[in-house]
């Protein structure tokens, strides 16, 4: 018997990323780069990083030599896909001081079409989290929307979570949520690597019509999906089974705060790394004639001692320990009355980042025993 699923080998991984250039799609995937492994644009599925896991722990993360060709053996490495979809730096316009219209340009003309390839459950969340905040509302950023709604999607479901993955205890993974045009689940036997395939939108079941694949049976099928079922009960880390956002706003004198200043540099990096954090600030810059000025956006960080800078008043936030609270109660907390969704997706990325080794579901755990 067959599943809807379908199966290819590694050689049709191959065609499906060529399949995608050829329709005109800008393909970014993982690949080896820096001592790390790092989302960059591919030239062919030969740039994926097989045979290449990763070891993570507060404040580490150190690359593995697998025994095996697995490409998608890895939990998240120092970037999410935000930075495609929302970047670090992008222009607002520009201006000469001639005054004419033909001066004034604006932003980037049409962004390119990313297909991105290996995106996890909770990194899909954290898209979809993306496009609640930035895509949709009265006020949309029309840069977000332009890009967003281009993408194609290859979701990977999870059988090997990271030690510091909870994507479980957060609702978005370790198995692809909404939102991809096709998810892989990578099979590696000791012949061969396959994958599992299964089709989430038309778009997808045309380009998986032009890969070479054969329908998977049921057996194959439901073997896949056991893995990545069992993949939830070996998460490294989890947060409490309680209401966070309840907790937090009663736990807004705790001295825990105090504590976790203790350690936190407040060097931002927790909100870099965030696949979800989406801060930005403007900056005015023009050249040394003043003949042409140009406003720019760059990612901005609340740990920034002048996030909070009012005119004539100086910042509302100065110690460190109002920054970090400002954060885990707005990332857990608050986005629920501002968004109806947590701004967690449960990646692990600012713990493993974090230069003190500072850990989100250990501060919360404590919190609640505390509570
Ligand atoms: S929690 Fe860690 S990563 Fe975040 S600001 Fe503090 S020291 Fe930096
Ligand atoms: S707060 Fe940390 S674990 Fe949660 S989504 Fe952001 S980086 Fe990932």
């Amino acid at each position: 018997m067959t599943s809807d699923a379908a199966v290819f080998d590694a050689a049709a991984l191959h065609r499906l990323v060529e399949v995608l250039m050829e329709r005109g799609y800008r393909v970014v995937g993982p690949t080896l780069r820096d001592n790390a492994i790092v989302l960059d644009e591919l030239e062919s599925a030969g740039d994926l990083p097989r045979g290449w896991g990763v070891d993570v722990a507060p404040g580490q993360y150190r690359l593995r030599r697998r025994d095996d060709d697995a490409a998608f053996g890895h939990s998240s490495g120092p970037q999410s896909w935000k930075q495609f979809l929302h970047p670090p730096r992008r222009r607002l316009w520009s201006g000469d001081r001639d005054g004419t219209p033909e001066s004034f340009g604006g932003p980037e003309p049409d962004p390119p079409r990313y297909a991105f390839l290996g995106v996890r459950g909770c990194d899909l969340a954290a898209i979809a989290t993306l496009d609640r905040v930035l895509g949709r509302g009265q006020y949309p950023d029309t840069s977000f929307v332009r890009r967003h709604r281009q993408i194609f999607v290859v979701a990977v479901n999870c059988t090997e979570p990271g030690g510091l993955c909870f994507c479980a205890s957060m609702g978005t993974g370790p198995a692809a949520g909404p939102g991809y045009d096709l998810a892989l689940t990578e099979r590696v036997d000791a012949d061969a690597v396959r994958y599992l395939v299964e089709v989430g939108t038309p778009e997808g079941a045309d380009v998986l019509a032009a890969v070479p694949h054969r329908p998977a049976d049921d057996a194959e099928a439901a073997s896949a999906r056991a893995d990545v079922a069992a993949a939830s009960e070996r998460m490294g880390r989890q947060m409490p089974d309680t209401d966070l956002r309840d907790l937090l706003i009663s736990s807004r004198e705790s001295p825990q705060w105090e504590e976790v200043a203790s350690r936190c540099l407040t060097c931002g990096n927790c909100t870099m790394v965030c696949p979800t954090c989406y801060c930005t600030s403007t900056e005015d810059v023009s050249d040394l004639t003043g003949q042409h000025a140009e406003r720019w956006q760059n990612w901005a960080s609340c740990y920034e001692f002048d996030f909070t800078f009012v005119h004539g008043g100086g910042s509302v936030r100065q110690s460190g320990a109002s920054r970090y609270r400002h954060w885990l109660t707005h990332k857990l907390g608050t986005w629920h009355d501002q968004f109806d969704m947590s701004g967690c997706v449960g990646c692990g990325r600012c713990i493993a980042w974090c230069p003190t080794g500072i850990d989100i579901t250990e501060e919360m755990n404590k919190m609640a025993r505390d509570d």
